[in-house]
């Protein structure tokens, strides 16, 4: 119910490949088409939950997470799916059948056994990692749970004094000078460093270079404001604000043009010269100098917020120890898993809750099939 702000992103019309991420990347391929993304629509829409767009991004037309999981909860009263509330699981054995034992000192037990409890990220939702736990247990390889989806924790001398301010930006992301992911949207400047739509989209890419808290590698937030047509326009408007508005001190300079505490802290970054200086000062080289950090406010990245903060979780068990036409494990007989548990994250998009979709039905149906194939050999006998 906490996805999407509360109104949960469901699925995305742009449903290409690159948008999941894993170290066996051939697996979300095989599964996604096995089940596609319109398949889990249909399956959504079967259970009475209608779709409508924000850009691509496909919510309920409630626009409400809620009416998703009434949804879901009706379907399975009239299925007459039992469900064992307030069960918290701390332990999976494995003899002839699964034993899956509660804290509460219930048990059940199963010859078949779904593990579908989610990643290590955000554990207020319930998901504490216990499914790597087990999985590891029973012989799974499990890749070390990061964060995805995430604030970037950055230099924050800058983000700090400009708290709480968000713009628009196109942002580019640099691990050793090398561009890694391209982004516009809004970036919101916080205490810790930078938040917002388009940082959170590329926060995967800085998590995947993170080796025992530390970065791998020196990487770089780069912002551009605007684009060439309007840095002309603004190189001539300065130009004529030289003259006119002379006597102001400098950090007028921007009003208008960028909300007045950014504009101060970027002719700052780019000038760095006292702001008391009047307008009159200014050179043909501050000009460029303005005009550069415009096109290129950089921030230095340390790392990111934690599991907590993060909207998925990169790593997780081993896909190549699962069947991709099943979900089975490949080293349990009747073990299957699907969703966050597995070792594949998505962009912020809707893919997440997709890819969940899509390997539950795949993992659903499966274990169907195995019970009613038993069944029907149990009549025929
Ligand atoms: C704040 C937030 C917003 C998000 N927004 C979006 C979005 O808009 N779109 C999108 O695609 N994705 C979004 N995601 C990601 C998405 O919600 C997850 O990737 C997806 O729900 C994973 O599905 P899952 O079934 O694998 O696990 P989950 O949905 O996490 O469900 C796992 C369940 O297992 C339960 N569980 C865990 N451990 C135990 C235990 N020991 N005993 C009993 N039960 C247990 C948990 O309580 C939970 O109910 C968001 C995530 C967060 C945190």
């Amino acid at each position: 119910m906490a996805t999407g702000n509360g109104r949960c992103n469901l699925s995305n019309k742009d449903m290409s490949l690159s948008h999941f991420h894993s170290h066996n990347q051939d697996f979300p391929s095989s599964v996604l088409s096995a089940v596609t993304p319109m398949d889990c629509l249909s399956f959504l829409s079967e259970l009475g939950i209608v779709t409508t767009s924000e850009g691509d991004k496909l919510f309920p037309m409630s626009k409400t997470a809620s009416s998703v999981v009434d949804c879901f909860r009706y379907a399975m009263d009239e299925l007459k799916i039992e469900i064992a509330e307030e069960a918290s699981v701390t332990d999976i054995v494995k003899t002839d059948r699964f034993a899956v034992s509660c804290e509460d000192g219930r048990t059940f037990s199963s010859d078949l056994l779904i593990i579908a409890c989610g990643g290590a990220c955000a554990a207020y939702t319930g998901t504490t990692g216990d499914g790597y736990k087990w999985l590891s247990k029973l012989g799974h390889k499990i890749y070390a749970p990061k964060p995805s989806i995430v604030q970037l924790v950055t230099d924050n001398s800058v983000t700090k004094a400009l708290s709480g301010l968000r713009l628009d930006a196109d942002l580019t992301l640099t691990a050793d000078g090398d561009v890694v992911a391209q982004q516009y949207g809004e970036v919101l400047f916080t205490d810790y460093g930078l938040s917002g739509p388009a940082v959170l989209q590329v926060s995967g890419e800085v998590s995947r270079r993170v080796r025992k808290d530390r970065l791998t590698v020196p990487m770089k937030v780069s912002l551009r404001l605007f684009d060439e047509e309007t840095l002309s326009c603004i190189e001539e408007q300065l130009k004529e604000r030289r003259i006119s508005f002379a006597s102001r001190s400098m950090d007028q300079l921007l009003l208008s043009i960028l909300p007045q505490k950014i504009g101060a802290m970027l002719l700052k970054t780019a000038l760095q010269r006292p702001m008391a200086l009047p307008v009159s000062s200014l050179s043909d080289s501050d000009i460029k100098k303005i005009l550069t950090t415009m096109r290129c406010w950089d921030f230095q990245v340390l790392g990111t917020r934690s599991l907590e903060q993060a909207q998925t979780t990169i790593g997780g068990a081993d896909c190549d120890e699962f069947s991709e036409s099943t979900m089975q494990s490949r080293i349990v007989p009747g073990l299957f898993a699907c969703g966050e548990v597995l070792d594949v994250d998505g962009d912020c998009g809707g893919y997440n809750l997709t890819w969940a979709f899509a390997s539950g039905i795949l993992a659903g149906s499966s274990t169907a099939a195995v019970l009613s194939e038993e069944s029907e050999a149990a009549d025929g006998n």
